[in-house]
Order: C-alpha cells, then sequence, then structure tokens
C-alpha cells in the first residue's frame, strides 16, 4: 500500500505521517516512513540544490524537473523494492505538491508539470492521499514560528495563497484518491481524521 501526505508548509504533514506510521506499526502492519525531496543519498543531493537559499536564479521549469528527478530516484531506490517487499510506504510529499508548487505556485499548469512527471512517476501512483489543508494566514503563522530554514520560507504571500488553492484544485481533480482534512484542528485531531480514512478506504 502507498500512502502520501500533503498540504502546504505548516499543514503538519510530517507529524501527520508519524502518527499514522505508529498506528499503523500498532497493528502490526511492516511501515516505511519517507519523504520528498529526498529519501534516497541522490535525491537529497537534489533537495539541498532545490532549498539553496542562494539558488534564487532557478528557473520553474529547471525546478519542476528537478523535483521529477528526484522523485524518480526515490521510487527506483526506496519506495518500489519496498512496496514489493509487502511493505506499507507512507510518503511526506508526492507528485501533488509538484502540482500544487510548480503547476500553481509557479504558474506553469498543471498539464505541463504532469507531463514532466510521468517517467518519473510510470505506474507508481498512491493508492490513497491525505491532503492535510491549512488556510494561508494560519500556515503563515507556523512557519514563522519555526524560523526561516530554506528559500521557500521567505515565499510571498501571494504564492503561498496560489499553492494553497493549486492543492485544493489536486483534490477536485483526484477526488477518488485525495482526502481532505483540517490541519487547523489539534495534532491529535489530525491524526485522527487520517486514520478514519484509511479505515474507511479499507486500508486498515
Ligand atoms: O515538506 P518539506 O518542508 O520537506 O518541503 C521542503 C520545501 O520544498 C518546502 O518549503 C516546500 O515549500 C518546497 N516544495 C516545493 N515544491 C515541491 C515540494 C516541496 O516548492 N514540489
Amino acid at each position: 500500500t502507498f500512502i502520501t501526505i500533503e498540504g502546504p508548509d505548516g499543514a503538519g504533514k510530517s507529524t501527520a505521517a508519524a502518527h499514522i506510521r505508529d498506528s499503523l506499526e500498532a497493528r502490526g502492519i511492516d511501515c516505511l516512513l519517507t519523504r520528498e525531496p529526498g529519501g534516497s543519498v541522490i535525491a537529497e543531493q537534489i533537495r539541498s540544490i532545490l532549498l539553496d537559499p542562494g539558488n534564487t536564479a532557478m528557473d520553474p521549469v529547471t525546478e519542476a524537473i528537478l523535483y521529477a528527478a528526484a522523485r524518480r530516484q526515490h521510487l527506483a531506490e526506496v519506495v518500489r523494492p519496498a512496496l514489493e517487499s509487502g511493505r506499507t510506504v507512507i510518503c511526506d510529499r508526492f507528485v501533488d505538491s509538484s502540482l500544487a508548487y510548480q503547476g500553481i505556485g509557479r504558474n506553469l499548469g498543471f498539464d505541463l508539470v504532469w507531463q514532466i512527471n510521468e517517467p518519473a512517476i510510470q505506474d507508481t501512483m498512491p493508492d490513497v492521499t491525505i491532503l492535510v489543508d491549512i488556510g494561508e494566514e494560519e500556515a503563515r503563522r507556523r512557519v514563522k514560528a519555526r524560523g526561516v530554514t530554506d528559500r521557500f520560507d521567505l515565499e510571498d504571500r501571494m504564492f503561498r495563497e496560489r499553492v494553497h488553492q493549486g492543492f485544493l484544485e489536486t483534490a477536485r481533480r483526484f477526488p477518488d484518491r485525495i482526502a481532505v482534512i483540517d490541519g487547523e484542528q489539534s495534532e491529535k485531531q489530525v491524526a485522527a481524521d487520517s486514520l478514519r480514512v484509511l479505515e474507511q478506504r479499507g486500508l486498515l
């Protein structure tokens, strides 16, 4: 089973992903928790180029291609082998982040970003995606409290608002795969809602 967790920065994806892993493990399900961009040595090297605060001149298509390159490497080295050995893979971010950030945030459009990602993903799409939704204001408050860690934390408000709308658009386009949960609730409630989604989909 392949589960992905998506949402804007500050939504609480990583916390939710860890909760899901713990709950599945407690039920005896062998899980691999991993993340994008990164999750393998080569993919982490690509991540460091993408997140370098000095790389302000990065072209948006270059950015989309690099995310797709990191994705392909991570799928080949980590995700597919784990799925093939029967493990459940929980991935913090996947293609919906590219659709939201590069497709809508950077205005490349869903179609171009999808085309760039096809050779990376091939047929390895998630069985279910949990979109942890959060409004721009609350997200900004949380990211600020966390401190500036990469160039994306400096992005302007309009960009973050587009990304938020981009995520909601992914949920409209893929209603069978993507379940939206409210990330402005308590951590505990986000975790409970995530498990409910997995139960409803027969994955628990
Ligand atoms: O989820 P995480 O904090 O590890 O993501 C790292 C950064 O990469 C985030 O700040 C996010 O805004 C950015 N990102 C992006 N496009 C993607 C995936 C992540 O701009 N496709």
